[in-house]
């Protein structure tokens, strides 16, 4: 190390004259001290170490106290918020399980924080004075809205094809059609979890097709249950047959094996009435003879994360005395969301409107073109300069989680294009805003899909767009 790379080290200034800046003074009226000293000492190090890798190419300005104090701030702000945020959904995606699924209605929060204040009757029976069941809570209403004999509730829906399995098929055999054994995002595969929950896997059929034959040939001893799954996140198309739920109910009872389907999003509402055919009911897999049935809380029913296994009363019964579903319980929150969301399906009307997910996959086309067009012309209320190209176009939404994976919804999207800074620096400034503002990029436009905005968004996305603005060429 030479001399003069040894004075530029020491032009550094030390921890202790950075904390006399009179902005790091004042922020320490705000934050901890000690956060404050780790960020000065993290500008610092990241400091020292780019003056060591590369002596020739650090500049002056950023060895000085305005600049070095301004990065010490903006690291405070960054490293003191919150890791889980809110952030704005323009990417057309209802059910992002990225961005967290489900939106819950406006009643369920506010069950939330009345229940989440006080006490509450969770495990507490209150005619008997004795200690109760957290799973009576939201039986009754799955029931009343299902049909099903008794219901089970557990943390999220792979946890409820856990337990399924464990509690009817441990060391047995389960039966799967070959087009089944799905995997659904992350790590959640048909095969992976049938071995971690103890149950062995029986394939049969191929790919493209199955038939009662291949499921009836392979029924022995072994067998202690039938398994359908919703290929939730592909179709099969073509040269295709699959074995319907009837068939395979036939089957079971003739072998007295019960039949289990995993229907993945769970729709309580019949989407065909929509224009979005496929998606089937859970009403439906009760009514077809299901003798279990499997799904999320926050996919297509719209409430929190949580796993619903409803449907024989003995083979509930079963997976609630499974020591595992102490392991997989849910908490009040979850049972009060969800208790709220299911009320709300005793009207279907009132379901569609005030439970956000249903509400945004129903919207009509004519309100997300009114919508675009708002947005589009609050985006070029601050583009006084014309720096940016703003149009809407057609675009596709999805309703995602693997939910009517055939179906993509007609939807009008904003795009903004600009000539001096490419789509990928609009939407890396967008999603590092404050609060975060998720679009996407389509042959280089930036595109904002207004089907997923919510309440106070607009404006968000205005203000983003402004300092966008300001703060570039
Ligand atoms: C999403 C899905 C699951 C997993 O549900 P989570 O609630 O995400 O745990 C299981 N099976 C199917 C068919 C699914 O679509």
């Amino acid at each position: 190390m030479n001399n003069s790379f040894q004075s530029v080290l020491r032009q550094l200034p030390s921890v202790d004259a950075l904390l006399q800046e009179p902005e790091i003074q004042e922020t320490l009226l705000h934050y901890p001290r000690k956060l404050v000293v780790q960020s000065i000492r993290f500008i610092l190090d990241a400091r020292r170490k780019s003056l060591l890798d590369n002596p020739e190419q650090t500049d002056a300005v950023e060895l000085a106290a305005p600049k070095l104090v301004s990065d010490v701030m903006s690291h405070l702000a960054a490293a003191s918020d919150f890791t889980l945020r809110p952030v704005v959904n323009g990417s057309g995606i209802v059910i992002h399980t990225n961005l967290g699924r489900s939106l819950l209605p406006e009643e369920a929060v506010e069950r939330l924080c009345i229940l989440c204040r006080s006490y509450n009757n969770l495990e507490y029976d209150l005619e008997k004075g004795q200690r109760g069941s957290r799973y009576v809570h939201a039986e009754a209403i799955l029931c009343e809205l299902t049909g099903a004999e008794a219901a089970l509730v557990v943390n999220n829906n792979a946890g409820a094809v856990f337990l399924t399995l464990n509690t009817l098929a441990q060391g047995k055999e389960v039966i799967v059609s070959r087009g089944q054994l799905v995997e659904i995002g992350g790590s959640f595969r048909i095969p992976d979890v049938m071995r971690s929950s103890g149950a062995i896997l029986k394939e049969v059929g191929t790919t493209n097709r199955t038939h009662p034959r291949d499921y009836a040939a392979a029924i022995g001893a072994e067998t202690a249950l039938l398994m359908k799954v919703h290929a939730s996140n592909y179709r099969i198309v073509g040269f295709t047959s699959e074995v319907s739920l009837g068939e395979m109910v036939k089957l079971g009872r003739e072998h007295s094996i019960p039949v289990v389907e995993d229907l993945g999003s769970g729709s309580l509402v019949d989407f065909s009435r929509y224009g979005l055919g496929g998606e089937p009911t859970v009403q439906g897999a009760v009514k077809g003879g299901a003798d279990l049935v499997t799904f999320s809380g926050d996919k297509l029913l719209g409430g929190p994360q949580a796993g619903i296994i409803l449907g024989r009363k003995d083979l509930v019964a079963r997976c609630k005395k499974n020591p595992l579903t102490r392991a997989l319980r849910v908490d009040k929150m979850t049972l009060a969301a969800l208790e709220v969301t299911l009320r709300l399906y005793r009207d279907e009307r009132e379901a569609l409107t005030r439970i956000p997910t249903l509400r945004m996959i129903t919207t009509p086309l004519e309100e997300i073109e009114k919508h675009a067009e708002i947005l589009a012309s609050l985006i070029r209320e601050v583009d006084a300069g014309q720096r940016l190209e703003i149009h809407t176009q057609p675009g596709l939404s999805q309703v995602g989680g693997g939910s009517l994976p055939a179906y993509d919804l007609m939807s009008r999207v904003v795009s903004v294009r600009s000539a001096t800074m490419g789509s990928h620096k609009i939407e890396a400034a967008l999603r590092m805003n404050r609060p975060p503002i998720i679009g996407r990029i389509e042959s280089d436009q930036y595109i904002l899909d207004v089907r997923t905005l919510q309440k106070g968004d607009d404006a968000v996305i205005q203000d983003a767009f402004r300092s966008l603005l300001s703060g570039s060429p």
